[in-house]
């Protein structure tokens, strides 16, 4: 198959359960499974979820929603991101759950008369989407009273969950249980109230609430900070191939693109057919959130460029960790395996990705109690486009 995710089920039931075990039993639980459950493939993992289950799921688009009850999904769906006018008809069509963020959708609700489920979704610092404080008042009397409108929930989301420095959470946490007590204050109660995700399902327990929304959590990466997880987790993700090509080469002669790497001692290499073009070895590189952020890029941009062993990166060979060497191509890398001589074609590579980045068209294995029982490969589909929609 030359190159392919294995995804291990398993490990993603582990998480949930350990999450299940962490939480309240009156707490819900929401997995997200936005961008394809994380580069793990949306479909299985929300039947693994279901199957465990789990309370509900949560995906960015109503796309993705809809993907879900077309392969049969039954657990409810919110759907965290905002929808267009012409949207509404599947909301109602697939029973999706959508987030009310601003009073102009509540209103394009209430005017297209269709019932729908919803949970408020509040804005207390993301700056991102959300019905402010000073809309509340309005937001009840358009909500309060309305038949077609099930308000289920009221949510928001936090912005520095990742850090030890808590006080914007807080914020953002006494925000949200003010715009609460100002709504039921109203006469308007709302069941189902949540703030966590997983960073901080794992580190504030007192703010879990009725539900908890994990996503990182669940497939076994680490959420950074203090907290109770750190070492429990088990991994879901690998990313790997196979060794399709061998040589030999001698010191001083130049590896790949723009010869940025020179052998230093005759050397045998590999090439893995895994590269950019499948998001391999593509980091985003964000504006840095700090000075400290900043000095770490740099660090990280010199070291590289001085070619350090501690910013190389490896890839595993039979429990062996051999280094990458030259640029990454568009689909080949090329990699040192002097250490391991009796390396043969075909053998099985496993490489450091970040998941969310590695292209959704590589094969996806699944795997339970160690062995393959299902592959996912994406074939290409095309549509005519009707003379009458253009
Ligand atoms: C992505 C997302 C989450 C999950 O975040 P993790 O840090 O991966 O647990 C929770 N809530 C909302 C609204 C999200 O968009």
């Amino acid at each position: 198959m030359y190159k392919w995710i294995e995804i291990n089920l398993d490990a993603i039931k582990e998480n949930y359960l350990k999450v299940r075990d962490f939480v309240r039993e009156e707490t819900k639980i929401l997995g997200v499974v936005k961008a394809d459950a994380y580069g793990h493939g949306i479909i299985e993992v929300s039947r693994e979820l279901e199957n465990q289950g789990i309370d509900y799921l949560g995906v960015t688009e109503i796309s993705e929603g809809i993907q879900l009850r077309e392969a049969g999904i039954n657990v409810p769906i919110l759907v965290f991101g905002p929808f267009l006018p012409e949207d509404i008809y599947y909301i109602k069509e697939f029973d999706l759950t959508v987030s009310l963020a601003d009073l102009k959708s509540i209103k394009l609700i209430k005017d297209k008369g269709v019932k729908v489920k919803t949970h408020i979704k509040l804005e207390t610092g993301l700056g991102r989407t959300g019905i402010k404080y000073t809309q509340l008042d309005e937001m009840v009397g358009l909500l309060k009273n309305d038949e077609n409108i099930e308000v289920e929930g009221i949510y928001t989301h936090l912005a520095t969950a990742m850090w030890d420095n808590l006080s914007f959470t807080m914020q953002q946490y006494s925000e949200f249980l003010k715009a609460i007590e100002f709504i039921e204050s109203k006469g308007f109660i709302i069941p189902v109230k949540h703030i966590c995700n997983s960073a901080a399902l794992a580190k504030f327990p007192e703010m879990h609430l009725d539900m908890v929304r994990a996503g990182t959590i669940l497939y076994g990466q680490e959420v950074a900070g203090k907290q109770d997880f750190h070492g429990q987790l088990i991994n879901a993700w690998a990313l790997k191939g196979q060794i399709t090509y061998l040589n030999e080469l001698p010191k001083g002669h130049s590896i790949g693109y723009e010869r940025a790497h020179i052998l230093k001692k005759n050397s045998k290499t590999a090439i893995v057919p895994v590269g950019f073009s499948h998001g391999f070895s593509v980091e985003p590189i964000p504006r840095p959130g700090g000075v400290m952020d900043l000095i770490k890029i740099l660090g990280k941009t010199i070291l590289r460029y001085l070619d350090h062993s501690r910013v190389k990166t490896y890839v595993k060979i039979r429990d062996k960790y051999v280094p990458i060497i030259g640029k990454v191509g568009m689909q080949m890398t090329i990699l040192d395996v002097s250490d391991i001589p009796d390396i043969k074609i075909g053998e099985i590579v496993e490489l450091p990705g970040r998941r969310t980045n590695i292209s959704p068209t590589l094969p996806k294995v699944f795997m339970k109690e160690g062995k393959p029982i299902r592959v996912r490969k994406i074939t290409e589909k095309y549509e005519e486009i009707s003379m009458a929609a253009k």
